[in-house]
């Protein structure tokens, strides 16, 4: 079948990738690619924040870790392995606050007190991959290019009919422009910022929301290591905060004094990327919109878009194999 897939970050190249490995004939038609998406900003753990359904995010989250555990077999795929990354939290702990996914990932347990940052009373550790979406990104491009699939990069897209037109299957990937492609008034933007230092031989990836550092994560990864965070919702404001910049590597230094000093010269760069939220949570739906035009929907992925990626694709792929049946 011909299939369209609007968007070239994460979630359209996810999808694209899985829909020609399922014999598909995919193009995928993007605004922006590799560098140029919010997909490349992200730090990227796999870590299910700021995302709905719970359920949903369990199942899609699981097929995501799985497969990055599976990417680390070829390390130019960009991916790394975190044992016990830990995620602080300022109160103690009842039990039915520990996330539903812990059942899906390797090593899971409560934080001990001794390895808890100043200022927090609990947390919690599993195995985490993280994946360098610097590589990542254009080892996805690359494969889905090699595996049949065709880029027509640099093409916006107004309205789904322009996509019909050549194709009986649209797939809206189109993060946070689905907005005004899918005119879906519950999709808003969480701006985020992060610093990217030079490794400083801090190896531990760790992070703590709510408490009285704020969103604060110190990710180390292949070439570098990413500090946060910034998490403001429905600001669009897309140039650099200085003041953010400084609160940021202020906030890391508190968290995790053992990355010791850091001078401008260890900046490597600081991104900005609008988190692609929504209200009611991700939006995988499948809507017959005539009877020769299919259009699915995979946008909203908020802060997970990365952790998300390959079950919401999954998902995608079998209502594609639905409609053909
Ligand atoms: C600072 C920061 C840190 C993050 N850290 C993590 C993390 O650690 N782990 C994690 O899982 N997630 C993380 N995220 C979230 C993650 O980046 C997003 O959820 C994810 O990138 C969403 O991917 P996407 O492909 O849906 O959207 P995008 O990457 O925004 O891609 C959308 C695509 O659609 C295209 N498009 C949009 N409108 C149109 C149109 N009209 N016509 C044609 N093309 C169009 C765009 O050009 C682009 O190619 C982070 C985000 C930020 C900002």
């Amino acid at each position: 079948m011909e299939i369209i897939v609007i968007g070239g970050g994460i979630s359209g190249l996810a999808t694209g990738l899985t829909l020609v490995r399922a014999g598909q004939r995919v193009r995928l038609w993007a605004r922006e690619l590799s560098p140029h998406t919010t997909s490349d900003v992200a730090a990227a753990l796999w870590y299910p924040y700021l995302v709905q359904p719970e359920a949903k995010v369990k199942a899609w989250g699981r097929v995501a870790y799985d497969q990055f555990q599976a990417d680390l077999a070829d390390p130019a795929r960009g991916v790394i392995w975190q044992p016990g990354f830990l995620e602080a939290v300022p109160h103690r702990l009842a039990d039915d606050e520990l996330p539903a996914w812990r059942t899906e990932v390797t090593n899971f347990r409560r934080a001990d007190p001794a390895e808890l940052p100043a200022g927090f009373a609990d947390g919690y550790c599993f195995d985490a991959p993280v994946i360098d979406m610097s590589i990542y990104l254009p080892y996805l491009l690359a494969t889905f290019q090699a595996e049949g699939g065709v880029i027509e990069g640099e093409r916006t897209i107004r309205d789904f009919a322009e996509a019909f037109a050549v194709a009986p299957v649209v797939v809206n990937c189109a993060g946070l422009g689905a907005r005004e492609l899918a005119q879906d008034a519950a999709v808003y933007a969480v701006r985020g910022q992060v610093v990217r230092i030079r490794p400083t031989g801090f190896r531990r990836a760790l992070s703590a929301d709510n408490g009285s550092l704020g969103l604060v994560y110190v990710i180390p990864r292949i070439h570098d290591i990413v500090l946060g965070g910034i998490s403001t919702e429905r600001d669009e404001h897309r140039a650099i905060v200085p003041e953010q910049t400084t609160s940021i590597l202020a906030r890391c230094q508190q968290f995790a004094p053992a990355l010791g000093p850091i001078s401008s010269q260890d900046i490597l760069n600081v991104a900005c990327g609008l988190r692609p939220a929504r209200t009611g949570g991700v939006r995988v739906a499948y809507e017959r919109v005539a009877p020769d035009r299919h259009l699915l929907h995979n946008y909203g992925h908020g802060g997970a878009g990365v952790t998300l990626s390959w079950g919401c694709a999954a998902e995608i792929a079998r209502m594609v194999q639905q409609i053909a049946a």
